[in-house]
């Protein structure tokens, strides 16, 4: 079975703090990771690896920097690795993303293909699906469990208020969720391997087969108008009432405000 995992390298968005003064937002230091929901992503296909055999391809798109994430990916388990990177691929939105790692994808062997459901930076969860209907392949996404039985993949999807339990014959998309399970951490042979043995293949422009109207910042359909950090709210009020009082006047402000 192939399996190719994508996966984002993102900044660490739990340590990224605003400055007090400025009210910008502290970039600086902020360590790069793997997306939370890719690294699932990748230990469930190292499980099934593990479990009944599988070649685990890792592509990433993004600038040379990303060679880090694929490295670690590398040295969890990953057999081979991709970083579809060039200047032409920059300032892409959502749909130029998954145009370009689709025709990145449609030069490897797959049978399943797992991206993250989310990623924590642009939080759109919108290129998995987009890279399914790229290739024209079934996609189940919110997964929290996966099981491949011959031909088929069975998934537990997530939902608001339940879960279904959802059969697809492969080749087929998953979107993976953090719940999904607790990534293993590289080990101390798979690091030395992962930078002095295995190669991140880097693919650019002239690797992949991609009409160049749908690529980068020109092919994307939607732009970034302008960033800004949400403003701070004001001090809240506190009143002395007693317990009635109180609550009659928490739901006249609730109300005030069209919260119920
Ligand atoms: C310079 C710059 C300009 C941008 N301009 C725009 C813009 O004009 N309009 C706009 O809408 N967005 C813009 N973006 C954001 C960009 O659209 C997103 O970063 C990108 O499309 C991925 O979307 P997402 O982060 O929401 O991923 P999601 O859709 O939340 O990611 C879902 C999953 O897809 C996979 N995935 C996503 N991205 C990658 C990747 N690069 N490599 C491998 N796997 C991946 C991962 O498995 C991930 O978990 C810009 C970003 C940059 C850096």
């Amino acid at each position: 079975m192939n399996i190719v995992v994508c996966i984002k390298q993102v900044p660490n968005t739990n340590e990224v703090k605003l400055d007090p003064v400025t009210g910008t937002l502290i970039r600086d230091g902020v360590p790069s990771i793997i997306n939370p929901d890719d690294k699932a992503g990748l230990e469930a296909a190292l499980r099934l690896k593990d479990a009944q055999g599988a070649h685990i391809t890792v592509v990433s798109m993004g600038p040379p920097q990303a060679d880090a994430a694929l490295r670690e990916a590398l040295a969890m388990g990953a057999d081979e690795a991709i970083l579809v990177s060039d200047r032409a691929f920059g300032g892409a939105d959502t749909w130029a993303t998954s145009t370009t790692i689709a025709a990145a994808i449609k030069n490897l062997k797959y049978d399943l293909i797992i991206t993250g459901r989310q990623a924590i930076d642009g939080d759109t969860a919108q290129v998995g699906p987009q890279i399914s209907e790229h290739l024209g392949i079934p996609n189940i996404s919110y997964a929290e469990d996966i099981q491949v039985e011959g031909d088929s993949v069975i998934v537990k999807r997530q939902y608001e208020d339940r879960y279904h339990i959802v059969k697809a014959k492969m080749p087929c998309l998953i979107t993976a969720l953090t719940e999904l399970n607790k990534p293993r951490y590289m080990t101390p042979g798979g690091i030395f391997d992962a930078y002095r043995e295995k190669e991140v293949k880097v693919w650019g422009l002239k690797d992949i087969q991609v009409d160049q109207a749908n690529i980068g910042l020109k092919g994307s359909p939607t732009r970034v108008f302008q960033t800004f950090t949400k403003s701070l709210k004001a001090a809240g009020t506190v009143v002395q009432l007693d317990p009635e009082e109180s609550a009659d006047y928490m739901i006249e402000k609730l109300k005030e405000k069209f919260i119920i």
